[in-house]
C-alpha cells in the first residue's frame, strides 16, 4: 500500500481526448511507480461523451456530478463529435461538472516551450510565461436567456443571451488572481473587460477590481479592454503576468495565447474548486479535434501539462515541476508532434517525456 492514494475520475471523452488522456495516465503511472510507495493513483474510467449521448440520449449519468464528489480530482479529455451540437456536448458534461462542483476558477498558463516554433516577435520568447485566470461559474456562460421570442414578421425570431455578474463571483475570481500573482516572481494582475460597451456587469467588475486591488498594494495592476488586449497579447506579451477576465473573454484570449505559443495542443488548464470543497478538473484547452482523431498524431502536451497542474493541486509540487521540466526538455531536444513542426506521434513524444522524467530524477 502506498502512503497516499489519490482517487482520480478519468473522463476521456471523444476524439483525440481518448488518445491524449491515455498518454497522461502513462506519465502519472510512471511517477507513481518510481515514488516507491510514496503515492499511488487509483482510476475509475467514465465513458461519458458524445458517443455515450448517441447511445443513451444524455452526455453523462443523471447523478454524474454527484458521483464525481467521491474523487480527489477529475482528469478530463475533450468532448465534441460531428453530429452532436457543440452546445449539447458542452453543457451536458463539461459545464455540468464545472458548475455542479463550483469549479469557479479556471487557470490556463501560456508557456513558450524551447524548440517549439512560436508566433511572436520577441528576442527571448522562453522568458515569456503568463497565466490566464478565467471566471468559470457565471458571466457569459450563465445560460440565461431563451429563444422563440416573437419578433416582427417571418424570420423575426429573437434570441436573448444574458451575462450574469455577481459581486461575490466577481470578487472571488479577482482575489484569486491577486493571490496567484503574489506567488509569482513578478507580481502583476491585468484585468480585461469591455466595460465601455457592457455597461452593467463589466462596470461592476471594474469597480470590484479597483476595490480588491487596494488590499494588495504590493501587486501592480493594469486594466484593459478586451479588443485592445487581443492586440497587446501579440505586440507586448512581456507585459503580461496574471491576466484575469470573464468566462468568455478569457476563453478567447487563451486560444490566442496558445496559438502564439505554437499550438492549441500544448495548452493546459485546471478548473479549480479553490476551497477544495469539491474535486477540481484538469483538461487540455483544445477540443476533440475530429479532423485528426484516430490518427495517433495528436499532441499530448496540453493534457500532460494538465496532469502537472493536477499533481500540484494534490500537493505533489515537486512531481509537477518535474513533469513540466520533462516536457520542456523533450521539445528542446526537437521531439515534436506535427502541430508544432515535428514528426513524432502521440506515443513517441510521451515516451520521450517519460524518458526525460527518469533522467531528471
Ligand atoms: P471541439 O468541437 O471538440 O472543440 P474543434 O474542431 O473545435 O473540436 P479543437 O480541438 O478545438 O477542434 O482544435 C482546433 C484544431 O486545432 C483542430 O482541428 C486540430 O487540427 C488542432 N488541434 C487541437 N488540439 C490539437 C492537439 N492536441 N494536437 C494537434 N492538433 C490539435
Ligand atoms: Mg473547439
Amino acid at each position: 500500500m502506498a502512503e497516499q492514494t489519490f482517487k482520480i475520475a478519468v473522463i476521456p471523452g471523444d476524439g483525440i481526448g481518448k488518445e491524449v488522456i491515455k498518454e497522461g495516465l502513462r506519465v502519472l503511472d510512471h511517477l507513481a511507480e518510481e515514488s516507491e510507495g510514496k503515492f499511488a493513483f487509483e482510476y475509475d474510467h467514465f465513458p461519458w461523451g458524445c458517443e455515450y449521448y448517441l447511445e443513451h440520449g444524455k452526455m453523462m449519468d443523471e447523478d454524474g456530478v454527484e458521483k464525481m464528489r467521491n474523487y480527489d480530482a477529475i482528469y478530463f479529455g475533450a468532448v465534441g463529435f460531428p453530429g452532436v451540437p457543440d452546445h449539447v456536448s458542452l453543457w451536458g458534461l463539461r459545464l455540468a461538472i464545472c458548475q455542479g462542483l463550483d469549479q469557479w476558477a479556471n487557470i490556463r498558463p501560456v508557456e513558450f516551450l524551447p524548440g517549439v516554433p512560436h508566433r511572436i516577435n520577441h528576442p527571448d520568447p522562453e522568458s515569456l510565461n503568463w497565466i490566464l485566470v478565467r471566471e468559470n461559474s457565471e458571466g457569459e456562460y450563465s445560460g440565461i436567456g431563451g429563444r422563440n421570442f416573437q419578433g416582427r414578421g417571418p424570420g423575426g425570431e429573437v434570441a436573448v443571451q444574458s451575462a450574469l455578474f455577481t459581486e461575490k463571483g466577481t470578487e472571488r475570481i479577482i482575489r484569486f488572481a491577486f493571490d496567484l500573482a503574489r506567488t509569482r516572481k513578478r507580481k502583476k494582475v491585468t484585468s480585461v473587460t469591455k466595460s465601455n460597451a457592457q455597461q452593467y456587469g463589466m462596470v461592476l467588475w471594474d469597480e470590484v477590481f479597483a476595490r480588491v486591488a487596494k488590499d494588495y498594494p504590493d501587486v501592480e495592476t493594469d486594466q484593459w479592454l478586451v479588443d485592445a488586449m487581443a492586440a497587446h497579447f501579440v505586440l507586448h506579451p512581456e507585459d503580461l503576468e496574471v491576466v484575469v477576465a470573464s468566462n468568455l473573454f478569457a476563453d478567447i484570449l487563451s486560444d490566442l495565447g496558445s496559438a502564439l505559443a505554437g499550438s492549441l495542443g500544448i495548452a493546459a488548464s485546471a478548473n479549480l474548486s479553490p476551497d477544495k470543497s469539491a474535486p477540481s478538473m484538469f483538461e487540455s484547452v483544445h477540443g476533440s479535434a475530429p479532423d485528426i482523431a484516430g490518427k495517433g498524431i495528436a499532441n499530448p502536451i496540453g493534457t500532460i501539462g494538465s496532469a502537472a497542474l493536477m499533481l500540484d493541486h494534490l500537493g505533489l509540487k515537486e512531481e509537477a515541476e518535474r513533469v513540466n521540466q520533462a516536457i520542456a526538455d523533450t521539445t528542446g531536444q526537437g521531439i515534436l508532434t506535427r502541430d508544432i513542426g515535428g514528426t513524432a506521434d502521440t506515443v513517441e513524444i510521451t515516451d520521450a517525456i517519460i524518458k526525460n522524467l527518469s533522467k531528471v530524477n
